[in-house]
């Protein structure tokens, strides 16, 4: 099999250059032109429509290894994207199908069709697809329903609150009857969205006072639930507020993504004791059997707008590597994408 003459010749793929020590900097990629492969047996040839650009590639940037395999230098780099079947080599997948696939960073792929799945542009945008309906938005699922086993009647505090799980986590506590749901966020105009658009209780900007002195007046009876995507001084307060038999989901640690030293461990994780608490950490993937639930019960809530996302979305693969770094910076409200 050969690509139709109407298809690009060349294609165009981020690599890593140099293992980043601390923050990454643009010259630890490279934006590295390769011909459009010509898919095999059993593979589509997908072009990339939205790329997606996630915390956790920050530890792939790394040697250690971790629960994700470490991006090997001078390689394509990986990560979840939404795109068109081009061609098609592979039985039950048709040119003009859209899937999600794991191969992204770069403009067209060829995937084996045991690792497409695809998605219907026409039930909801394919965007949505790498987000709020996708694994951001099971990792949000999950992580409530399962690693914090949230009950009605939860007082919920999530930290990354205007990010893509924490909006996503903090707008479920309340849509399954939690009686106070807190976020925190990194600037005010995050703080105002939480407030005005996805219905928190309390919000604050984490970096205008002490997390745990905001926590205490966002939360004067304490909580019960703790969305934890920062780590760090997040974590400390809010094992400071943790009520009885409280329990803490540990999403992920951003906080401490770029650190080059060993980040110190809670100060008072002796509060587990007091409450008869739990901190519960966890992987999405593991998780996958929720995902015909999720969307069951998630789709139409995002249909009908009780559920409200944010996407910001960089045009053009070349702004990807900044598109990247502007997450960690916090740049984004809700998902943050590439549109290729
Ligand atoms: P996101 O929240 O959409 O984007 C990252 C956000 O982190 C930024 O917008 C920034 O917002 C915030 N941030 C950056 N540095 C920070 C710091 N030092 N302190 C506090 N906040 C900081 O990203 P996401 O994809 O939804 O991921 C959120 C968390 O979930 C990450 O920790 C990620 O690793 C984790 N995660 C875990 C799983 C899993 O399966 N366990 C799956 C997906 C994601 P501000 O402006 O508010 O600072």
């Amino acid at each position: 099999m050969s690509n139709s003459p109407h298809l690009p010749a060349v294609n165009r793929e981020w690599q890593l250059v140099k293992r980043p020590v601390g923050w990454p900097t643009p010259e630890d990629f490279a934006l590295v032109e390769a011909p459009v492969p010509v898919p095999g047996e059993g593979q589509v040839l997908v072009r990339n429509i939205y790329l997606s650009v996630d915390p956790y590639m920050r530890g792939r940037m790394n040697a250690a290894k971790s629960y994700a395999a470490p991006y090997e230098l001078g390689e394509a780099m990986r990560g979840g994207a939404v795109g068109e079947v081009v061609a098609s080599n592979a039985e039950g997948f048709n040119v003009g199908d859209h899937v999600v696939h794991d191969l992204g960073w770069r403009e067209y792929t060829a995937v084996d069709a045991r690792d497409a799945v695809t998605v219907n542009g026409e039930i909801a945008p394919l965007s949505t697809y790498l987000g709020v309906l996708g694994m951001t938005g099971l990792t949000a699922y999950a992580g409530l329903l399962r690693a914090a086993s949230f009950q009605e009647g939860d007082i919920v505090f999530v930290s990354g609150a205007a990010g893509a799980v924490g909006s996503e986590a903090g707008q479920l506590a309340k849509l399954m009857g939690a009686s106070r749901v807190i976020g925190s966020a990194g600037s005010d105009d995050k703080v105002k969205v939480l407030l005005d658009e996805y219905g928190f209780d309390a919000a604050f900007n984490y970096k205008k006072a002490p997390v745990g002195e905001q926590l205490r007046e966002a939360a004067p009876d304490g909580i019960d639930v703790y969305f934890d995507n920062v780590g760090g001084d997040h974590l400390d307060a809010a094992l400071g507020s943790l009520n009885l038999h409280g329990r803490i989901a540990i999403c992920g640690m951003i906080s401490t993504y770029n650190n080059t030293e060993p980040a110190p461990g809670p100060v008072n994780l002796f509060r587990l004791i007091q409450t008869r608490g739990r901190m519960q950490g966890f992987l999405f993937r593991d998780h996958c059997d929720m995902q015909p639930l999720f969307v069951d019960q998630v789709g139409p809530w995002v249909a009908s707008g009780a559920l409200k996302y944010r996407e910001t979305v960089v045009d053009g693969i070349q702004n990807m590597v900044e598109a990247f770094l502007g997450m960690l910076r916090g740049e984004n409200i809700g998902k943050m994408l590439v549109k290729s």
